[in-house]
């Protein structure tokens, strides 16, 4: 039988950066799903990330005990520690870029486990010229992390200890899609992978006080934001109806997920824009790309 070989990830517009690129022993860039945007045309495929000239602004959720807190705090903490030049803020809800809040229990439903985040990167200019370079005019200004909240009404302080490892773990988690990492990390341990076990075991060792590293998130804070992996040609009747949006307006925004993407512009009342419909489908076969209008 012959073997599947998979074609080894080398997007063309990281190969000037690939002595960055091994800077970072153990990097898992290869398992994100980059963010998508698909215009005139084309699908592009770029990574996005929060600049690091400044400290981001982040709000932690007022309703936290002190024994979440603590876990919460730790994996802020973390994430500063973790050679990816990002210092936190804490302010009021309002001025937050990156908003955290529990989900009580009958608010679970969209939150597959243990939360979600939502982090949107930001195009400066969609126009022709702006984005026609190695390097799209895009960083992030927004994400939102939901983390459903355990029932503790009966927990001891062993329990509280106990559940303290999990809640830095899937914050830690969801710091990471919130950084720009969107996706999951396969077959290896560690922060990035689904299973929250593995996050578990990592919020337990920060919690106990040892080093955190994170090789993939270095990594992404080494390239520049907006940094275009690849190009590719689609039918231009597949983004039209995108491409009939954008003139005249700033923005938009683009979001992904693992199912689905977004390209959006925000309004007082929510966003609209359109919705990518297979990340996966669009990635493998951009022929097939389809994007609905909300
Ligand atoms: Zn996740």
């Amino acid at each position: 039988m012959l073997a599947a070989c998979a074609t080894p990830w080398d997007p063309p517009g990281l190969r000037p950066h690939r002595a960055e690129l091994q800077r970072h022993p153990g990097q898992r860039l290869f398992d994100a799903t980059p963010y998508l945007l698909p215009v005139r045309g084309e699908l592009i495929e770029f990574f996005c990330r929060w600049p690091t000239d400044r400290p981001l602004r982040i709000h932690l959720p007022q309703s936290a005990n002190r024994h979440e807190r603590r876990a919460l705090d730790a994996a802020v903490v973390a994430w500063e520690s973790a050679g990816l030049g990002l210092r936190f803020e804490r302010v009021p809800r309002p001025q937050a870029e990156i908003d955290v809040a529990f989900l009580e229990a009958d608010q679970t439903l969209r939150a597959e486990g243990t939360g979600f985040t939502l982090a949107d990167c930001r195009l400066a200019d969609a126009g022709p010229a702006a984005i026609a370079g190695p390097r799209l005019p895009a960083q992030l200004d927004r994400a939102r992390i939901r983390i459903v909240r355990r029932e503790q009404d009966e927990w001891s302080e062993e329990d509280h200890a106990y559940f303290a490892g999990e809640l830095t773990g899937v914050m830690l988690h969801e710091l990471a899609h919130a950084l720009g990492f969107q996706g999951h990390t396969q077959f290896v341990d560690g922060i990035l992978a689904r299973d929250t076990k593995r996050s578990t075991r990592v919020g337990r060792r920060i919690l106990a006080g040892e080093v955190f590293r994170e090789p993939t998130l270095a990594a992404l804070y080494g390239l520049p934001s907006g940094v275009v992996l690849s190009r590719r040609g689609v039918s231009i009747a597949r983004t039209e109806v995108l491409d009939r949006l954008l003139p005249g307006r700033p923005g938009p925004w683009v979001r992904v997920g693992d199912r689905s993407g977004r390209v959006f512009w925000r309004a007082p009342k929510g966003e609209w824009g359109v919705t990518l419909v297979s990340v996966t489908t669009a990635r493998r076969q951009p022929e097939r790309l389809v994007l609905l209008p909300d």
